[in-house]
């Protein structure tokens, strides 16, 4: 098993040393060098780098970042925003979490250099409004880059000009999809909008916009120091550089861990989880987040943790949350409960996902109680596939996978839960 050595680690490096959340202990370990070092680039080269390193975006979607920011029309005479995505809630991630409250400078100093490549004077950073202790942190860390001169007009006397501006959401999960995030900063409902025109085109107060997560920022001060083709040495195939992993469920050792794409997901389990809690067996993984479909043990066997296989194997690398399920967890009781946060947070404005997302927890519902028959099973298919590219955005999408992803790979527990009739519509 190879693993990455902690001194080749990109964002977590740092990360045990104490008070690195402040400017004067971030500075001692180097922060704000790669940003004088950018400010004497032009931002081409920036965005040269960035596409070399191969650096896809890891909010869930993966889209290549240096490719996103070159589609912003730079000569549209409009504003250009660059908007941090931390409005990180999808079941099963937290790892943007330990960046925003313990490496708060690796993000702005991020932020700056990203909003120099894309021609932006002004960036906003939308964190959800549950995280209260990050945003604290941020604040007080934006505060300080402010006073040392990395924000605000003429940066260490350069020509880049950048403001700064925390936002917190009201706790939204659709907030955490780009068109909802910016009609929720627009001081709109959060509800997300059709596309075309993308955001890079017209997006926050119809100007071209760049919408990048917080790791994908924060990763870009690396990639300024050491070269895009240096990022692109770590990992494989189209799934380059390292990823921070947030691992749950099951496992002694649950937590947030940086690993090169492609590690053996059953190496990173074994590993950095120390292996399955009280010896229980392996039922499935949820490889990343909640609305990614799961991998049987056999998968497991043989998965890595890069684009690639997740599409072999009908499953997605997704937000990196990788939820280990042991034997004795019902999967209809997991489903139950998945089907219900995603029929909470639809925001209701595409009938598939609206009608979609409530059907599907009903029927759920009904079968772990034992009410279902296999016509319901059938008809719990039919519906998540109906909801499936015919909607806004991606929730209704995001609902329906899971449900049919445990529907395909685990067919025999979920029918368990059917009753038997007389009328012979039972299993
Ligand atoms: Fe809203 Fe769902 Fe439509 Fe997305 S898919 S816009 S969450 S109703």
């Amino acid at each position: 098993m190879k693993l990455l050595a902690p001194e080749r680690r990109i964002l977590t490096r740092d990360l045990e040393t104490p008070q690195l959340h402040t400017l004067s202990v971030y500075e001692s370990k180097g922060g704000y060098q790669n940003l004088k070092k950018a400010l004497k680039m032009s931002p081409d080269q920036i965005i040269e780098e960035v596409k070399k390193s191969g650096l896809r975006g890891r909010g869930g979607a993966g889209f290549p970042t240096g490719q996103k920011w070159s589609f912003v029309p730079f000569q549209s005479g409009k504003p250009i925003y660059l908007l941090c995505n931390a409005d990180e809630s999808e079941p099963g991630t937290f790892k943007d979490r330990v960046i925003l409250e313990k490496n708060p400078h690796q993000l702005i100093e991020g932020i700056i250099i990203s909003a120099f490549a894309v021609r932006s004077k002004k960036s906003y950073l939308y964190i959800r409004g549950e995280y209260a202790e990050a945003a604290r942190i941020l604040e007080k860390a934006i505060h300080e880059a402010y006073e040392r001169g990395y924000l605000g007009k003429n940066i260490l006397g350069s020509s880049h000009t950048l403001d700064l501006v925390l936002h917190r959401g009201a706790g939204a999960y659709i907030c955490g999809e780009e068109t909802g995030l910016i009609s929720s900063l627009e001081g709109k409902k959060g509800q997300p909008k059709l596309k075309p025109p993308f955001p890079a085109v017209s997006g926050f107060l119809n100007c071209p916009t760049v919408v990048n997560n917080v790791e994908t920022l924060a990763t870009i001060p690396w990639i300024i120091e050491h070269g895009g083709e240096a990022y692109s040495a770590y990992g494989v195939g189209t799934a380059k550089g390292t990823r921070l992993f947030c691992l749950s469920g099951w496992v002694n050792k649950p937590g947030v861990y940086e690993e090169e794409m492609g590690i053996p997901l059953k190496d990173f389990i074994e590993h950095y989880g120390g292996g399955m809690k009280d010896g229980a067996k392996l039922k499935a993984v949820i490889p990343g987040g909640s609305s990614t479909p799961p991998l049987t043990p056999a998968e497991v066997e043989t998965a890595t943790l890069d684009y690639d296989c997740m599409t072999k194997f009908g499953t997605f690398l997704g937000s990196g949350g990788i939820i280990v399920i042991p034997e004795h967890f019902s999967l209809i009781t997991l489903l139950e409960r998945l089907t219900e946060f995603y029929w909470d947070e639809s925001c209701g404005q595409c009938t598939p996902c609206r009608e979609g997302t409530g059907w599907l927890y009903k029927m759920v519902k009904g079968i772990e109680h034992g009410e279902g028959t296999l016509k319901d099973f059938n008809d719990l298919q039919k519906t998540a596939k109906s909801m499936m590219g015919t909607t806004i955005c991606a929730l209704s999408d995001a609902a329906a996978m899971p449900v049919l992803g445990f529907l395909k790979k685990f067919p025999e527990e979920i029918k368990a839960h059917l009753k038997t009739s007389a009328a012979g519509d039972g299993v």
